[in-house]
């Protein structure tokens, strides 16, 4: 029995490793639903390439020339919120969540709902709804499968072992391209240097984050809700080689890593075949060339994104809504040349100031929050440009 996926942002840089890992092995998948926001000749093309079912454009302005793309296919053609919906908690068993933003929470919340099995890379839906998606998991009985690299490490590292003998977690992070940059020099970024990672290749909003560190920020609040540890047990640590993906320590002392090379494809891959394992062609490690393994705390001053981002995580409530939106709106200002790479968590940390929403107690809640910070993250933005 082939294993029936849905790719929610089949059209991305999460989107892309997936298909190229489902078509190394058509005897184990069959990809029954993808999406993409606008972009339909693409969409087209993986459908066409895939035999998928149903294909969904979110913008449904796009929608006759997607159904144009796919005539003599036998792809239904969809369009809106409720096909992006409806892909995710139809006929799939695995749901790739591979939206970037907050765009994606819906739909993630609808497949996990329906009790799938939910391969989390959209951390946006986790950072924004994270306490909605877990007891949603809980009540529906869906697996929440992280994909992004240090939460997968994680995963992996707890296989098991009992909750009450782990100590803390220890997330690496790159440090991003500006890690060993000056302060000056990181004011004056331009975005072509900001999604220029060292390390992996990825979309333009979390290159970004990974130059801010916001990303490490996102990815905090994320294990927080993953693996139900308190704060102080989440550490951070710069890793420059991205070798270790992220560690375990246990009451004992003793600590477990996943170590691989920096290859999305591989926890990917993990998800795909859960609780199984299967090839990649990621490239093996060869630790005689890579000699060393470095580490160095975060630099505070440098990059405040983490700190915003723990403050967030402690006033909890509606604080990482606010973070993740305004973050959000700022990326893509500053992606746009509008503000400057050091504006991007000012208005952060201005919008967390101005916090005034009381905590959510649903998915509307979430996205009235989201969607009033967006607002106010305009004004600002206009208000210090005139
Ligand atoms: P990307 O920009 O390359 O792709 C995003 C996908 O989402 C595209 O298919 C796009 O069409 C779709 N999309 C964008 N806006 C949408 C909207 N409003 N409605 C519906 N669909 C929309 O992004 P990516 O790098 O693949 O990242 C996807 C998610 O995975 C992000 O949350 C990111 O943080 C996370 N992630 C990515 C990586 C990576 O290596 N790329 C690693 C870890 C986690
Ligand atoms: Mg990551």
């Amino acid at each position: 029995m082939r294993r029936k996926i849905a790719i929610l942002g089949a059209t991305g840089s999460i989107g892309k490793s997936t298909l190229d890992l489902i078509e190394r092995s058509p005897e184990r998948f069959e990809i029954v639903a993808v999406t993409a926001a606008t972009n339909v000749e693409a969409l087209a093309q993986i459908a066409r390439r895939t035999n998928a079912k149903v294909a969904v454009v979110a913008d449904d302005s796009r929608l006759r020339d997607l159904q144009e793309l796919l005539v003599g296919t036998g792809c239904r053609a969809a369009a809106g919120e409720e096909a992006l919906i409806e892909a995710g908690c139809g006929e799939a068993e695995l749901v790739i969540a591979a939206i970037v933003g907050c765009a994606g929470l819906r739909s993630v919340m609808g497949a996990v709902e329906a009790g799938r099995i939910v391969a989390l890379a959209n951390k946006e839906a986790l950072v924004t709804a994270g306490a909605l998606m877990i007891d949603a998991a809980a009540r529906s009985g869906a697996t929440l499968l992280p994909v992004d690299s240090e939460h997968n490490a994680i995963f992996q590292c707890l296989a098991g072992s009992r909750r009450e003998d782990v100590a803390k977690i220890i997330l690496t992070a790159s440090g991003g391209p500006f890690r060993t940059a000056s302060a000056e020099a990181i004011g004056a970024a331009t975005p072509a240097q900001a999604v220029a990672h060292p390390n992996w290749s990825m979309g333009a909003k979390i290159s970004v984050d990974s130059a801010t560190l916001m990303n490490k920020g996102l990815e905090l609040i994320e294990a927080y809700y993953l693996f139900g540890l308190p704060s102080d047990c989440i550490d951070i640590v710069i890793h420059p080689q991205s070798v270790i993906h992220s560690m375990v320590e246990f009451v004992d002392g003793s600590v477990l890593a996943q170590l691989g090379s920096p290859d999305m494809r591989i926890p990917i891959a993990y998800a795909l075949a859960w609780p199984e394992r299967i090839e990649t062609p990621a490239p093996r490690l060869d630790f005689a060339a890579i000699a060393r393994l470095d580490f160095e705390p975060p630099d505070p001053e440098r990059f405040p994104a983490l700190r915003l981002a723990r403050e967030a995580l402690q006033a909890g409530g509606s604080a990482p809504i606010v973070l993740n939106a305004a973050n959000e709106i700022a990326v893509a200002s500053f992606l746009a040349g509008q503000i400057r790479f050091t504006d991007i968590v000012r208005v952060v940390e201005e919008m967390l100031h101005q916090n005034d929403f009381d905590a959510p107690r649903s998915i509307d809640d979430v996205l009235g929050i989201d969607l009033t910070t967006r607002g106010r993250v305009e004004v600002l933005m206009k208000a210090n440009c005139s």
